[in-house]
């Protein structure tokens, strides 16, 4: 048996994104926040990137209308206890992941599944947090996650094989191509595309080439649909640094190291899309 009532905690870049998949699929969704002000921007992100696919003729009236009605936004931990599965999209710090998780075990039903969206860190540490380290998995969704494919499945050493079917099949229900990888620190996508990334910045660094020329050789020269910078901004200058932090660290790989000068932009608030600039500009 699948999902069909699903918490995401955590409304920001991707909470609000798998929360948008999941209604759209006809399951009933709270998306949890701690920051009120989080929930309403995160609901309000989901209601016009549908607007926006009804004016593009993707999506119809009624679909964005039934994808609405099954969204519900909370900043109320308690609201999320009778879900069957519960994601975590809060940023990228273990200990915060695992207290969430503590929180969680205690309310949710025993056969519920939780899951979390971390991009590098280790599933098995995050589930140590619970009584029943079985029942965790991670769920690696995509940015915009209404628009891309694909769904990581990160399997610990403790996950329980139903766990894993489940949360496959619930990944095809709402529409994801899914890949199922060990959980190994980077999984299959963050350890190559944030080396990538890490690079990138370092080449802007070394005057190179402008972070435009840089994305353009590998949209043209190397078939990649979006450039390095362009994607670190997508994603996030904050998140990709812990990120780096942590896969340097855990892979003795100075190639993930942050560079300097992503340092200094993410100490002026320089984080990308969500702040307006990051290597472009992104407030039109
Ligand atoms: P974000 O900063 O955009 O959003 C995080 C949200 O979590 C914020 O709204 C914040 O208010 C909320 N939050 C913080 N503490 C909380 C708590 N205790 N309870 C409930 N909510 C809390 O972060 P993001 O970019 O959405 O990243 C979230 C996770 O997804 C991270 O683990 C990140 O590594 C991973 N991820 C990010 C991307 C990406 O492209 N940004 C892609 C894949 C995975």
């Amino acid at each position: 048996m699948s999902f069909s009532t699903v918490g995401i905690v955590g409304a920001g870049t991707m909470g609000h994104g798998i929360a948008h998949v999941c209604a759209a699929a006809g399951q009933t969704v709270v998306l949890y926040d701690v920051d009120e002000a989080r929930v309403e921007a995160g609901l309000k992100k989901v209601s016009d990137n549908l607007q926006k696919g009804v004016e593009k003729g993707k999506v119809t009236a009624e679909d964005r209308a039934s994808t609405l009605a099954h969204l519900n936004g909370s900043t109320h931990l308690r609201d999320l206890a009778g879900c069957d599965i519960v994601v975590e999209a809060v940023p990228e710090r273990i200990q915060l992941k695992q207290e969430l998780f503590r929180s969680l075990d205690a309310i949710l039903a025993p056969e519920a599944v939780l899951a979390t969206n971390t991009s590098s860190l280790s599933v098995a540490a995050i589930a140590s947090a619970v009584a029943d380290p079985s029942r965790v998995i991670g769920t690696h969704f995509f940015n915009p996650v209404h628009i891309m494919a694909l769904l990581e499945v990160v399997v610990h050493p403790g996950t329980r094989a139903d766990v894993r079917e489940r949360t496959l099949a619930w990944g095809v229900a709402i529409g994801k191509e899914c890949i199922t990888v060990k959980d190994f620190p980077g999984f299959a996508t963050s350890r190559l595309g944030v080396c990538l990334g890490m690079e990138a910045i370092r080449m802007v660094e070394q005057g190179v080439a402008s972070a435009e020329d840089i994305d353009k050789a590998m949209v043209l020269g190397y078939r990649h649909p979006i450039g390095p910078l362009r994607l670190t901004d997508m994603v996030g200058l904050d998140v990709r640094l812990a990120i780096g932090e942590y896969l340097a660290g855990e892979l003795k790989n100075t190639a993930f190291s942050p560079p300097a000068l992503m340092r200094r932009m993410v100490a002026e608030g320089k984080l990308g899309a969500k702040s307006g600039q990051g290597f472009y500009s992104w407030t039109k």
